[in-house]
């Protein structure tokens, strides 16, 4: 079996061009949607991840302003900026991109967006109304893994998905996305002690660990979703996933490339949480 590839390009270019139309109706309502985007230091993929963000809300009429502090910037100082754009009412959403300079609290920062204009989903409040059911700010990668899924027609009640990283932005928000959608989920993380059969075992397998072809197609069960949220450098330079794609595909019926992957799918989700953030915000105020 071959498998068949869930592009990232198609499946963005149209959560994108939904976000556009939205964007011409907000505008001629006299509402132009903004995103801030801060960034601390010079982190070359960060910087690369930012100018991405930018481009993407130019493309879908997006105001962006970008705010670059210096790697030494202090906690107050971030925290002070942070209040600003808060009390913006120009300023729909805004996000910090991390990670961040050792000496800044990130939970602290976090803290400081309010739950609003919270684009990337990462405020406890987010978090917590992600977990109840209650509407909120989906974090963009865990939705565009979803919207993934969803794009190759399974059913995802009653499946077995298996997620194969914990992290608070992906791991544990994408498990819980899909036990939102009725599948019955397994989380793996460094200590799982039988980490290839639990994979063996799984429908649907999303991998976010952060490792270079972690996932060998020997992993793969026949006919399951494959999900490679990682981005990865390999040892040619390139960039790659988390999951070796020729010998998955082997296994698999779908499979997300790394690049044009989850990665694309992430910003498109962003910009569709921008446009949100305006349209409840001028919903509030008219
Ligand atoms: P983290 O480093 O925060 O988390 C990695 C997770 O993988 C941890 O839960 C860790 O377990 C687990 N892990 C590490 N080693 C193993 C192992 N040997 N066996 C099983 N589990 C293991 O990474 P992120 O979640 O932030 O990111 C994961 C990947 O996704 C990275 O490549 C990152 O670049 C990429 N990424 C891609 C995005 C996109 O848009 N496509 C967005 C965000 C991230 P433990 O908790 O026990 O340490």
């Amino acid at each position: 079996m071959s498998a068949q590839r869930i592009e990232g390009k198609v499946l963005a270019a149209a959560v994108k061009a939904r976000a556009a139309a939205q964007v011409e109706q907000l505008k001629r309502q006299g509402v132009e949607p903004c995103l801030a985007v801060v960034l601390v230091g010079e982190n070359p993929a960060s910087q690369t991840y930012v100018a991405g963000k930018e481009r993407d809300c130019a493309a879908c009429g997006i105001r962006s302003v970008r705010y670059d502090l210096p790697a030494e910037t202090s906690q107050q100082e971030l925290l002070e900026l942070l209040a600003r754009l808060a009390a913006d009412d120009t300023v729909h959403g805004m996000l910090v991109q991390l990670p961040l300079p050792a000496q800044i609290d990130e939970q602290a920062v976090i803290a400081a967006i309010p739950p609003e204009k919270d684009v990337d989903g990462f405020t406890p409040v987010n978090v917590g109304r992600m977990m109840i059911g209650q509407p909120c700010f989906l974090p963009c990668t865990p939705a565009g893994c979803l919207e993934m899924i969803r794009s190759t027609g399974i059913s995802i009640a009653g499946k077995h998905a298996v997620v194969v990283g914990r992290s608070n932005i992906v791991g544990k928000p994408a498990a819980m996305l899909l036990l939102a959608e009725n599948a019955t989920v397994t989380i793996c993380h460094s200590r799982t002690a039988d980490l290839a059969d639990q994979c063996r075992a799984a429908d649907i397998l999303v991998a976010a660990v952060g490792k270079p072809g972690f996932i060998t197609g020997d992993m793969v069960k026949p006919g399951a979703v494959v999900i490679d949220v990682g981005i990865n450098r390999g040892a040619d330079g390139k960039l790659c996933g988390d999951v070796d794609y020729a010998s998955a595909a082997e296994k698999a019926a779908f499979i997300t490339p790394v690049p044009g992957g989850v990665g694309l799918m992430t910003r498109a989700m962003l910009m569709e949480n921008t446009v949100q953030a305006a349209r409840r915000a001028a919903e509030k105020n008219g």
